[in-house]
């Protein structure tokens, strides 16, 4: 199936996300690695491990961005099943193609530029629904969860990978640090853009804890909600399902 690639509208947050996304396209996947230290391949490999995928499945990552997570459920879902990168940034978009035809995923992988607030897709469709590090980018988060139940097949789950909100107290204040002052220092070095930095930084503080963001899956129509916290909470997999 082609859904082809949208046109989005933008509101205020939707441009500055845009903004920082064109911005650190090029250099994202190093920047990951950097900044987490290699940690974030052992939350999405977590997530992969939670995701229950089997082979001839549909799995739409939203969000998916540079398409570290779609690229192992296309080997996973294997020939009979199907893959959707979606992504609301084209800049992302063309660089996680890049990257997966160049590792040899083809075949079973689609390209869609969507808005998670408005996914273009039929209803009851996917198996599984990923989304990495995106929903805090997202202006209207009831309304990309409601989008998201919607595609979803009956029995189908949604993943979030989420920052979330340290379970300790040392650990909050080392990690708020390391957030506002080390963050947007490397991003000026490595990346010469130290302010797509500070937007990580306050982009993570202003996201909702861990039971704040359960109850928004809930009001969404999500049933047998729970999550899992890593690295002490700096991180949290929230899961869903739809019946
Ligand atoms: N999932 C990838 C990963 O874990 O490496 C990429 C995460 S990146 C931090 C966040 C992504 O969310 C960006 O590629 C951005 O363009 C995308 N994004 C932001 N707002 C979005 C929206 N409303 N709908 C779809 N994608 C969105």
């Amino acid at each position: 199936t082609h859904f082809g690639f949208r046109q989005v509208e933008r509101s205020k947050k939707a441009s500055l996300v845009a903004g920082v996304f064109d911005s650190v396209a090029a250099k994202y996947d190093m920047m990951n690695d950097l900044m987490s230290m290699g940690v974030h391949r052992l939350w999405k490999r977590y997530t992969i491990d939670c995701s229950g995928i089997k082979p001839g499945q549909k799995v739409l990552d939203l969000a998916g961005g540079t398409g570290d997570l779609a690229a192992k459920f296309s080997r996973l879902v294997g020939p009979t099943g199907h893959v959707v990168l979606a992504d609301i940034n084209h800049s992302m978009l063309s660089v996680g193609r890049d990257k997966l035809r160049d590792k040899g995923v083809v075949g079973n992988v689609d390209y869609v530029q969507a808005n998670a607030e408005a996914l273009p897709f039929p209803d009851n469709h996917f198996d599984l629904v990923t989304m990495a590090f995106g929903l805090r980018n997202v202006t209207d988060k009831d309304k990309a969860l409601a989008s998201i139940f919607r595609v979803l097949k009956p029995g189908g789950r949604l993943l979030v990978l989420e920052f979330s909100k340290p379970t300790n107290d040392m650990l909050s204040k080392t990690y708020d640090w390391y957030s506002f002052n080390i963050l947007p220092t490397m991003g000026q070095i490595v990346a010469n853009d130290k302010e797509s930095y500070q937007y990580l930084a306050e982009s993570i503080r202003m996201h909702p804890d861990q039971d704040t963001l359960k109850g928004m899956f809930e009001n969404a129509g999500f049933e047998r909600c729970d999550y899992h916290n890593l690295t002490g909470g700096i991180v949290a997999l929230h899961r869903g399902y739809k019946f």
